[in-house]
């Protein structure tokens, strides 16, 4: 620690928030330009990265440890130790390995679901703009380190703690330090230095989340010393492993546990009163029982189900951050969609120019300056023509993006509508570096979807300010008094310019217009109630192509089947959404609405006709919030996109809130249930199938854990209440149990999405898990279990084999039951008889073998049958097992054709079968 109090350093004890701003520069050894690269690195090496400690984990052993604490566990201990005590070392010592193995699985299944969701933390990492060299960068944030020069945007997360050196109308929400949710207007001005935290204006600190505005600040303390790391708050990332489906799970778990515990309670009364068994004997009858039919592995194999489900949803880049979202993910009924870089490339080009009086096209497809201007069949000469070179230039000056060539490449930087409007100045030889050198930047209004405008303040050779705005037509129309033509300035001919610029979109062009305005010479700063108003001169009107998303034309396909509907939401033009659903097939031949409209309806009369409408145009983020409100209301089950700063309350409001993971902000991010890494509709397809999958994966595993179970315990009962042999000794309970338990039923954990998967309804969401249907098929192979298992031990009793024999029969035909049932259990109601079926999950068919090796060394192993009182069976007697097995496989598959046929003459899809 001392080594790092450096020079280099800034002093930890400084309080940043009361230095000048003309100090700081000097006190961080920082410059205008930022720091330079290797002095950064330096420092980053002397600092460390800029990261919070990780949560507090429970040590390996601690999580060991915890693992004993199980109702279960508790019982088999206790009847170890009673074992024990009574010399019956046989039987603890069974008892003390079932438990141990039991603690050991869902050891190592925790341990991979925190493994999976850990690789997702280190995905959802933050990123900063840094200026380092006088150059922008974007970095991880991790490697943000003291001094270094950073910008901060609408919807970013504070990287660091910052001193701020320039803020412009900079809103900072700072709740998830000071528990304050109201925004917080920043500046640069210092504070006294006794300010508490929340009275810092000049500082913007780690975690929190800028709203509006933008600022640049110098970063003064990273990673754990910041506030937030000092108050060793981890930042909002995946919150713990539980899902509304798991409580219910473990609540019923619970439940059964204690109904078991009273079954075993009765048994035991019944076996020592009735059919005066020894107590003894009955003790230990009743703990295998029980050990047995607790289904201890239930809550661990959800987590793992769970996870490995994240995991995939991960590898295809939907990126879940909480994880009850999976499962809402199987329910969505409808996805409300972005349009621009989600369902179409974001890859845009400008192809039509129109000015007053004349018309042009543009050639040349993605970045660069390939391409030609034309005007009917003429070609155009772009940089001398009087009204189009204003018109691009205008578009090159108001213009944030960049676009550098490296060699044979042109790298893009920035929003995409911007590039593109880059790449046309290009075309026509106006190079964005050359006129911004003749017409410097002096302050700037950016966009925002609210708004749909941005402008830019520059001051040209002659000392002389130009304002130059550029966005929706509908916004730049109405600023406008004049147009431009090749005679010079003329009265603005609103008319011409409302039917272009609906002509340009109705071809599915995105519209954009161009405007400009002189201002005084003295004018610095831009003001968007002063300056943004009217005078300006409309230049241009522009037609940008952006194509649809091969995959989203197949996704939004894929939705539909899977009677889910699409709704897109976009900031652009109406007759733009139109052009491009069509291609996509969302809102063909119903009508589209506009943000206008909404804003003219009340809840309930939108909640009448959302339901129809597929295409919202010229909507807000506000918008969005009624809109999913509305859907809601109308019992659907939203699952919705957005990437800016005011998305957030949609997202949050969503039964699934889902942010993009390249243009989205952090703040929208936050908000968000899971992120798209790739932006991609098509993902978010994918994502619902994984989440049905998961679901599926679930209730597979249920049905098949429970009914063995019942099958195990219900022999035992049946040949207590018999006055019968048992057919399984307390010992042999527990070996089948661990033999099974982890085994088998955790292959189906790794069961990928059925085929048909995305040919059924939604789930519906309230739908209990443990329906009658549950119930019976429960039953239903509990008793085919028992009579296969009792038969066999009956019959073999009866043509004269020993105890041993019989019950070494009782035994592997349980186990080989189970084998084949985990095979019907791969599909719940569909037949597994087809090759995909039988052989289309390799970890069943590796559980299966697994399993047989054991039930060869129980039987044939003469330790094991010192043990476990077993005996060699011939080749005969494992013919016999076998075809129990075979029979119970036989019987449920004809379950399920009983089921499926009366199903079919319903004519209704019962939700309970949802057609698996
Ligand atoms: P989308 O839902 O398609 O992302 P946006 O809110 O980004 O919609 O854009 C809405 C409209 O705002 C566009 O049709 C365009 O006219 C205008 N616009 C988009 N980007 C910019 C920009 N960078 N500068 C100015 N205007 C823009
Ligand atoms: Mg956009």
């Amino acid at each position: 620690m001392t080594r790092r109090r450096n020079i280099a350093q800034p002093p930890a004890e400084i309080m940043w928030h009361a230095v000048p701003v003309y100090d700081l520069l000097e006190s961080t050894r920082s410059s205008a330009s930022g720091l330079q690269e290797d002095e950064a690195r330096a420092r980053l090496a002397m600092h460390g990265l800029n990261q919070l400690a990780p949560s507090k984990r429970r040590g390996p052993l601690r999580r060991l440890l915890g693992q004993f604490h199980n109702i279960l566990l508790y019982v088999m201990m206790a009847a170890s130790a009673i074992t024990a005590i009574l010399g019956q070392w046989v039987d603890t010592g069974v008892l003390l390995a079932a438990v141990v193995l039991n603690a050991v699985i869902g050891f190592i299944q925790e341990g991979k679901a925190e493994s999976a969701l850990d690789a997702i933390h280190t995905m959802l990492a933050p990123r900063a703009t840094v200026i380092r060299n006088g150059r922008r960068y974007e970095i991880d944030a991790s490697l943000l380190t003291p001094g270094d020069l950073v910008v901060i945007n609408p919807g970013d997360r504070i990287p660091a703690d910052l001193r701020l050196i320039a803020a412009k109308d900079f809103h900072v929400e700072e709740a998830a330090l000071t528990g304050e949710s109201l925004p917080v207007e920043k500046g640069i001005e210092a504070v006294a230095a006794d300010a508490p935290l929340g009275d810092r204006y000049c500082m913007a600190f780690m975690g929190t989340v800028a709203l509006t505005g933008q600022a640049h600040g110098i970063v003064v303390a990273t990673g754990a010393n910041t506030e937030i790391g000092r108050i060793d708050q981890l930042l909002a990332g995946i919150q713990s492993v539980t899902t509304p489906l798991m409580r219910q799970i473990n609540r019923f778990s619970y439940w059964l546990a204690l109904v078991i515990l009273a079954i075993g309670a009765l048994v035991f009364v019944f076996g020592t009163l009735a059919r005066g068994e020894s107590v003894v004997a009955m003790f230990m009858m009743v703990v295998a029982l029980v050990a047995s039919a607790i289904p201890e592995g239930l809550p661990a194999i959800m987590t793992v189900t769970l996870a490995l489900g994240v995991q995939r949803m991960a590898r295809q880049n939907a990126i879940v951050r909480r994880l009850p979202a999976v499962e809402t993910l199987g329910s969505v009924t409808v996805i409300c969609t972005d349009k621009t870089g989600t369902l179409t490339r974001n890859e845009m080009t400008v192809q039509r120019v129109v000015c007053a009086g004349c018309e042009f096209n543009v050639s040349g497809v993605g970045y660069g300056s390939a391409g030609n201007f034309s005007s009917g069949t003429d070609p155009a000469d772009a940089a001398t023509h009087p009204v189009l070179a204003p018109a691009i230039r205008a578009g090159v000056l108001c213009n944030d993006a960049s676009l550098r060539q490296d060699g044979e490449h042109w790298l893009p930087a920035g929003d995409p509508t911007e590039v593109a409007l880059l790449t046309l100045g290009h075309k026509a030889g106006l190079v964005p570096e050359s006129e911004n050198a003749v017409m410097p930047r002096l302050d700037s209004i950016p966009f925002e979807s609210a708004n749909r405008y941005m402008a830019t303040l520059h001051r040209d050779a002659q000392g002389d300010s130009w304002i130059v705005a550029k966005g929706a037509p509908e916004q730049i129309i109405e600023l406008c008094e004049w147009q431009l033509t090749d005679a010079g300035k003329a009265p603005i001919q609103v008319d011409y310019w409302r039917r272009m610029a609906t002509d340009i979109a109705a071809r599915g062009l995105r519209v954009l217009a161009l405007a400009s305005k002189g201002a005084g010479s003295s004018q610095l700063f831009l003001n968007a109630n002063d300056d943004i108003q009217e005078g300006f001169t409309l230049l241009a009107l522009v037609g940008i192509v952006d194509l649809p998303r091969e995959e989203a034309v197949k996704s939004v396909h894929a939705c539909h089947q899977a009677g889910i509907r699409v709704k897109m939401i976009t900031g652009d033009h109406v007759d733009t959404a139109r052009a491009i659903g069509a291609q996509l097939n969302i809102g063909v031949g119903k009508p589209a609405m506009t943000g206008a409209e909404i804003a003219l309806m009340d809840d309930a009369a939108l909640r009448r006709v959302v339901h129809d409408i597929d295409i919202f145009a010229r909507a807000s983020p506000e918008h969005k919030l009624r809109l999913v409100q509305a859907l809601q209301a109308d019992g659907q089950v939203v699952a919705m996109t957005g990437d800016g700063v005011n998305d957030a309350p949609a997202l949050k409001r969503a039964d699934v809130g889902i942010s993009m993971g390249l243009k989205g902000t952090e703040a929208a991010r936050q908000a968000s249930d899971m992120v798209l890494a790739d932006d991609n509709f098509a993902t978010i397809a994918i994502a619902v199938r994984e989440g049905r999958a998961v679901y599926d994966n679930i209730r597979k595993f249920i049905l098949f854990m429970l009914p063995t179970n019942g099958g195990e315990a219900l022999i035992v009962i049946a040949a207590l209440f018999a006055g019968i042999a048992l057919p399984l000794t307390p010992a042999q309970v527990l070996w089948i149990n661990m033999a099974t338990a982890g085994s088998l039923g955790l292959a189906l954990a790794f069961e990928p999405p059925e085929h048909g998967i995305m040919r059924r309804r939604p789930r519906p969401p309230q739908a209990p898990l443990l329906s009658a249907f549950f119930i019976w098929r429960i039953v239903f192979v509990s008793l085919l279990m028992m009579t296969g298992g009792l038969g066999l031990f009956l019959w073999e009793l009866s043509v004269g084999a020993t105890m041993a024999q019989a019950r070494t029969m009782a035994v592997n035909a349980v186990v080989v039951s189970e084998m084949f049932y985990l095979l019907c259990s791969r599909r719940i109601t569909r037949s597994v008889l087809t090759r995909e079926g039988l052989t289309g999950n390799p970890y069943v068919l590796w559980a299966i073998a697994a399993c047989a090796v054991l039930q060869l060394l129980y039987t044939h192993a003469p330790f094991m049958q010192a043990i476990f009182g077993s005996s060699d069976l011939t080749l005969v007697g494992w013919l016999k097992v076998l075809a129990v097995g075979v029979l119970v496989f036989i019987c449920s598959e004809l379950e399920k054709l009983l089921l499926r046929f009366f199903r079919e003459r319903r004519g209704a899809i019962v939700h309970t079968g949802n057609q698996t």
